[in-house]
């Protein structure tokens, strides 16, 4: 069967040969004579993913040992009530920038536990952009700056993340999370729903820093939910996603296999400036939804003439393989979503595909 050009936003096109994988021992995982899907998670075999996943990961980050590695359920949603739940207790507070649908949920989890500030916002601008470091108005005695790196919906990014004066940020990378290498000096906490760039949905990976850890609550709080449970026993409180787990080391050894991080990198700028670029050359046919110093990498949003014709492209765009291209519900319009599964060679027929619509509409 031919599989087709995936542009779906999350759950999201997996690296084809992560799938083989999975396939070639999905019955019979490393000799066990069992599937991976029905092994312990206190066995050896699952110690040694849990292992090599947590290392492959530090890896790519450029991380040493003070940061730890934690995967839970309940999605990068769950995230918005445990971070001000752990952090923002007994009157503490924290700065939310607000640059997209995402953020603005986890404001509003933030509010039902307390006081957070908000430090910036582009939602007057419709979140076309992420705001400019000497638009922030950091408070000082905040525990954390949330920020959400990607904005799957909106389709802007950070292109390098703002000095927030000694406070770490806590960061929702859901949807571009190990896309390109990044200074993360200042982050403290790292958090993403594994759907969009690591891995199956199912899991949550959650990475945070000992300075961070050694300030989360430890009393008052359901044992779940503190991260200290999470960091003591290893995400092995209870039965962690094994099976998805599982998938996210062969991702991170996929990126391995592209050669490491800065050759996915490579590859996504190259995605990129592919497309802004053919859209840029077509005129106001294919109009960016962002602007220009803010464009995401991963989410490519625009609009085209009218919604008769967006209609149009998202139908024939079906018929030429192209699967995923309408925008989120809320914006309407057109997204792309290519992450780090997706190939070069897909946006050029992407593009090919463009030029061909245009000239016929
Ligand atoms: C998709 C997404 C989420 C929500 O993730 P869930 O795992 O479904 O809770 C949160 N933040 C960002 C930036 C996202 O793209």
């Amino acid at each position: 069967m031919d599989r087709i050009i995936n542009f779906n936003p999350g759950p999201a096109a997996l690296p084809l040969p992560v799938l083989e994988k999975i396939q070639a021992e999905l019955l019979n995982y490393q000799g066990t004579g069992m599937s991976v899907l029905e092994i312990s998670h206190r066995s050896k075999p699952f110690e040694k993913i849990l292992a090599d996943v947590q290392q492959l990961i530090k890896k790519h980050f450029g991380m040493g040992d003070e940061y730890k590695v934690l995967f839970m359920g309940g999605g990068a949603s769950l995230q918005f009530v445990m971070l001000p739940l752990n952090l923002m207790s007994k009157g503490r507070t924290a700065d939310y920038i607000i640059t997209g649908s995402w953020s603005k949920k986890a404001l509003k989890e933030a509010r039902i536990l307390g006081a957070p500030k908000v430090a910036a916002s582009t939602e007057e601008e419709k979140f076309t952009r992420v705001p400019r470091p000497e638009e922030l108005k950091l408070s000082k005695d905040a525990v954390y700056v949330h920020l959400t790196s990607n904005n799957t919906i909106a389709g802007t990014q950070w292109k390098r993340f703002p000095d927030t004066k000694g406070v770490p940020l806590a960061v929702d990378m859901s949807s571009d999370i190990l896309c390109r290498r990044m200074d993360i000096s200042n982050v403290g906490m790292i958090y993403a729903g594994a759907q969009k760039n690591l891995g199956p949905a199912g899991v949550t990976l959650v990475i945070m820093r000992e300075d961070l850890i050694a300030q989360c609550e430890d009393e008052g709080l359901n044992t779940l939910l503190k991260y200290r449970t999470l960091v003591e026993k290893n995400s092995l409180f209870n039965t962690p996603p094994v099976f998805p787990i599982y998938a996210m080391k062969l991702y991170m050894e996929w990126i391995d296999d592209q050669g490491g991080l800065e050759a996915v990198e490579k590859q996504n700028v190259e995605k990129a400036e592919l497309l802004y670029g053919a859209m840029d050359a077509m005129g106001d046919f294919y109009r960016g939804a962002t602007e220009k110093e803010s464009r995401s990498i991963m989410n490519v949003t625009m609009s085209l003439p009218s919604e008769e014709l967006e209609a149009k492209f998202i139908k024939k765009g079906l018929e030429a393989g192209f699967n995923g291209l309408k925008g989120h519900r809320s914006v309407g319009g057109i997204r792309v979503s290519m992450y780090n599964a997706t190939p070069v060679k897909a946006i050029e027929k992407l593009v090919d595909f463009m030029r061909t619509f245009k000239a016929g509409n």
